[in-house]
């Protein structure tokens, strides 16, 4: 069943709760008001007949010899009111008027309470309508002189009850009718925006296509926030979805140079380059270098997807002037007609994973020495100050095009001059996210010819982190 059905279903029914309830409360207490009017309109004419006869008789000679004057009664009948008096022995006196040559029915067992002194209210059902009557005893001098009827036709309440059932029961149905047809239309309009997601999300799922947005024109509500989560994923979706395909095409793009190249080398080998020891030599190196390369890319891919997958590093406090100083020494191993110094160098302890710290300081001190040409200078400092530790890698080396530096932390990105120098297009990648998964951030500042420094901002550790190892 439908959200649409259920909930117009839900209202419909509540809605029909709530009107029956207050229509049978509304009935309830319109059938005993109109019911106790009735009552209390034929014991008052009952009292009225009893007082005036009391007022008519002297008691002393309808104690000694027994005389009553009976009340002129029609005074007591109204249109509608019948007034009937009995005798001690059941048989009437007296009829109202309004009675004609009818007479109002006598029941035993009541007409033998009433000379026990007691009054009856009762109903009774004629061939025709149904007859409320009250039967009280007449007294005259504490002695019971026989019973006065008055009764009345419900004809009037029963048929007024009917019309008020009747127009509840049809205003009702009437107004769930017209309930269900407007909780159906607004239901409908109000799932409608939710029936054009699923329309997109179908669309786009079928159509394989990403870029596709829900469009959003209503106001800011539950819907609303619903199509602009599904955008959010959406462009989360296809920003991921992006990159995924660029990074397997860029993988196998890069791979593809190496085996080419080794491949080539393979085949110098076959035609003959393996008989001259020299030409042996070179072409094995060139595959031996290919082969590093290769090796260098494959390890630096499984740990950016390392990366991406979250993993935690191990956090311990490091001493990171002694880190710069280790790196600094294998720097002048590396250093290939550049001149590596050490500049300034603070104190500093930082927490975090020691191994990593190395790699990202390599992987600068490496791009430092590969792009900066013989002659060039490298220098690494370290400065402690407002709250930062910073470890500034610079070089007087080609420089990068400011067109090029918003993207050299991209993976797999380099510059056009850089192309020639292999590298793998990895090595910023990596170290911008270990400083990130350090707390900390990567900047860079660099000017084509004159030089680029590279700057690791990282938080210090604080003083009890210091102490404890
Ligand atoms: P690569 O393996 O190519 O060095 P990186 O991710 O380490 O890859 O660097 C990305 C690009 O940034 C390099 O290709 C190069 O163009 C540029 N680059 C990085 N460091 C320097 C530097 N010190 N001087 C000039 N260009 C640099």
């Amino acid at each position: 069943m439908s959200i649409r059905t259920r909930l117009t279903l839900w209202y419909v029914g509540l809605l029909a709760a709530i009107l029956i309830v207050f229509a049978l409360i509304l009935y309830s207490f319109l059938a005993y008001n109109l019911r106790a009017e009735v009552d209390q309109t034929l014991e008052t004419r009952a009292q009225q007949v009893a007082a005036s006869l009391q007022a008519e008789n002297d008691p002393l000679s309808v104690m000694l010899l027994g005389l009553v004057t009976l009340p002129p009664i029609d005074v007591f009948s109204s249109p509608g009111v019948y007034v009937q008096v009995l005798r001690t022995d059941g048989s009437i006196a007296r009829r109202s008027a309004n009675l004609e040559d009818q007479y109002l029915p006598i029941d035993r067992e009541v007409f033998a309470q009433n000379m026990h002194g007691e009054s009856v209210l009762y109903t009774i059902q004629t061939h025709q309508v149904r007859l409320r009557i009250f039967s009280a005893p007449l007294t005259v001098a504490g002695r019971i002189i026989g019973a006065v009827q008055v009764g009345q036709s419900l004809y009037e309440v029963d048929s007024t009850l009917r019309t008020v059932r009747l127009l509840l029961s049809g205003g009702i149905a009437a107004t769930l009718l017209l309930a269900a047809l407007g909780g159906a239309f607004l239901s409908r309009a109000a799932l409608r925006p939710i029936d054009r997601i699923t329309q997109t999300a179908l669309r786009i799922s079928r159509a394989e296509d990403l870029s596709q947005r829900l469009e959003r024109t209503g106001p800011q509500d539950e819907v609303g926030r619903l199509a602009a989560t599904f955008n959010e994923m959406l462009e989360r979706l296809e920003e991921l979805f992006t990159t995924q395909q660029r990074l397997v095409a860029d993988v196998s793009h890069e791979l593809r140079t190496p085996l080419t190249t080794i491949r080539g080398n393979i085949d110098l080998l076959r035609r003959g380059a393996a008989e001259d020891p020299q030409a042996r030599r070179e072409t094995l190196e060139a595959i031996e270098g290919e082969v590093t390369r290769m090796s260098r890319m494959v390890a630096d891919l499984l740990l950016l997807a390392q990366a991406d997958a979250g993993i935690k590093l191990e956090k311990k406090p490091v001493e990171l002037d002694t880190l710069l100083l280790e790196v600094y020494r294998q720097a002048q191993l590396m250093a290939d007609g550049v001149e590596v110094k050490l500049g300034h160098e603070d104190q500093a302890v930082v927490m975090g994973d020691a191994d990593r710290l190395r790699q990202l300081l390599l992987n600068l001190v490496d791009n430092a020495i590969k792009y900066t040409p013989a002659g060039g200078k490298v220098k690494l400092s370290l400065y402690h100050e407002q709250g930062w530790v910073q470890v500034a890698v610079s070089d007087t080396g080609m420089g990068i095009p400011p067109e090029d530096l918003p993207h050299i932390f991209e993976r797999f990105y380099r510059t056009d001059k850089a192309r020639r120098r292999g590298g793998t297009g990895l090595g910023l990648s990596i170290a911008k996210w270990i400083a990130e998964a350090h707390g900390g951030h990567l900047t860079v500042e660099s000017e084509v010819g004159k030089g680029s420094t590279f700057t690791v901002w990282l938080r210090p550790a604080t003083a009890v982190t210091k102490g404890s190892t």
